[in-house]
């Protein structure tokens, strides 16, 4: 089935905030508390493939108790950010990536795929009636949540036949507005995020949910995140709950796992692969064992380890715990590499240093 032309309807909210809120707000948005102004809806049938697409006042959704999703977690998502320039331009990084990727996770998660001309120009109409919402200076950004779901009423065990598709934004502060600040990693001895064959390398909720509860172990015992080993050698490193991970050696090249099968493919973690590349790096996509980690860190072959995603971009890792064990990397401050790297990434979202892969695409001019 072929979807319409992307023509979307402009429903504007009437009950917007004032620039006086919208101040208040932007002034200190932390991260996921305030949503804009507006939403992107559209929905799919198999009869008339991706249809109505619309900006509407940002609002609950109804849905039906048998709707699908709430039963079966046929459920997929993206994240990204727009990111305003000194000279007031807005742009994206890399969109038509993220549209790539929720086709792929659409194809695992049994969904329809959207086209990227939707994806881009989803976000795009969202971002044009919530302009106002992009925050300036400071390294802030409004993170993009676009997101689909099986919306069909109805309690048996199939593809849905009834599919929305929306795309939220809320303004998100610098991860790190006291400097770059490593954390220590919990690492999950029990619990697996992802088996061969699962849905690992698909952006879902399912993930998520089963990596809550080794983040509450992670967090009790002091930790900022987990990091999850595959699931049948309980060996390999994998990656965190919601990042990818890096390790520098002392050579001066970069490890980082290579795609499993079940490591999610970060957008961040591709594009850092090519930064560190261009700054004389050797990068190195292969297996790294739980035990190359331990004795790395402790014999100094490995110097500085890393974890990146769209959200944080590069947190630095000062350790790694276990029930009884410590991995210590560094001294406790943000490596050079690591603050090298996410440099080179940050100056080309923020429009401070030359864009030389193309990833950068405007939204609205200056
Ligand atoms: C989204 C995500 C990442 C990071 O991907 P980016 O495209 O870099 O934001 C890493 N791991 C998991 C499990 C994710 O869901």
């Amino acid at each position: 089935m072929t979807s319409k032309q992307f023509t979307p309807t402009v429903e504007l909210n009437p009950h917007s905030r004032t620039p006086d809120e919208l101040d208040v707000i932007l002034a200190n948005p932390g991260f996921g508390n305030f949503f804009t102004d507006h939403m992107f809806l559209a929905k799919w049938t198999p009869d008339e493939g991706w249809a109505y697409p619309r900006i509407v006042p940002y609002g609950p959704l109804t849905l039906d108790p048998a709707t699908a999703v709430l039963h079966y977690a046929q459920e997929i998502f993206e994240g990204l950010k727009a990111y305003a320039h000194e000279d007031g331009s807005v742009w994206l990084f890399r969109p038509e990536a993220n549209a790539e990727r929720m086709q792929r996770s659409s194809q695992r998660l049994a969904l329809p795929e959207l086209p990227t001309d939707w994806f881009v120009g989803s976000i795009k109409a969202l971002i044009e009636a919530d302009l106002a919402w992009v925050p300036r200076g400071d390294e802030k950004s409004l993170y993009i949540r676009p997101f689909m779901f099986a919306s069909e009423r109805f309690l048996g065990v199939r593809p849905s036949q009834h599919v929305t598709y929306g795309v939220i934004a809320s303004p998100a502060a610098a991860y790190f507005p006291q400097g770059l600040k490593p954390v220590s990693i919990w690492l999950s001895t029990e619990y697996a995020r992802a088996g061969a064959g699962g849905t690992g390398a698909a952006k879902c909720g399912g993930n998520y949910a089963s990596s809550l509860l080794p983040q509450q172990e992670a967090t009790a015992h002091g930790c900022a995140q987990v990091a999850f080993l595959d699931s049948s050698e309980q060996r390999w490193v994998e990656e965190l709950g919601g990042m990818n991970l890096f390790f520098v050696q002392s050579d001066g090249s970069i490890v980082t796992p290579s795609l499993s099968g079940s490591i999610l493919e970060g957008i961040t973690r591709d594009s850092i692969i090519t930064l560190a590349g261009d700054l004389g790096h050797e990068v190195v996509e292969r297996r790294v064992s739980i035990d190359e980690w331990r004795s790395g860190t402790a014999d100094g072959t490995i110097t500085e380890v890393f974890a990146c995603g769209t959200a944080a971009v590069v947190t630095p890792i000062a350790s790694l715990k276990w029930d009884g064990g410590e991995a210590v990397s560094g001294d406790g401050e943000a490596g050079k590499i690591t603050t090298e790297i996410r440099s080179a990434l940050v100056d080309i979202q923020y429009g401070r240093a030359t864009d030389r892969h193309g990833w950068m695409r405007p939204v609205q001019p200056a």
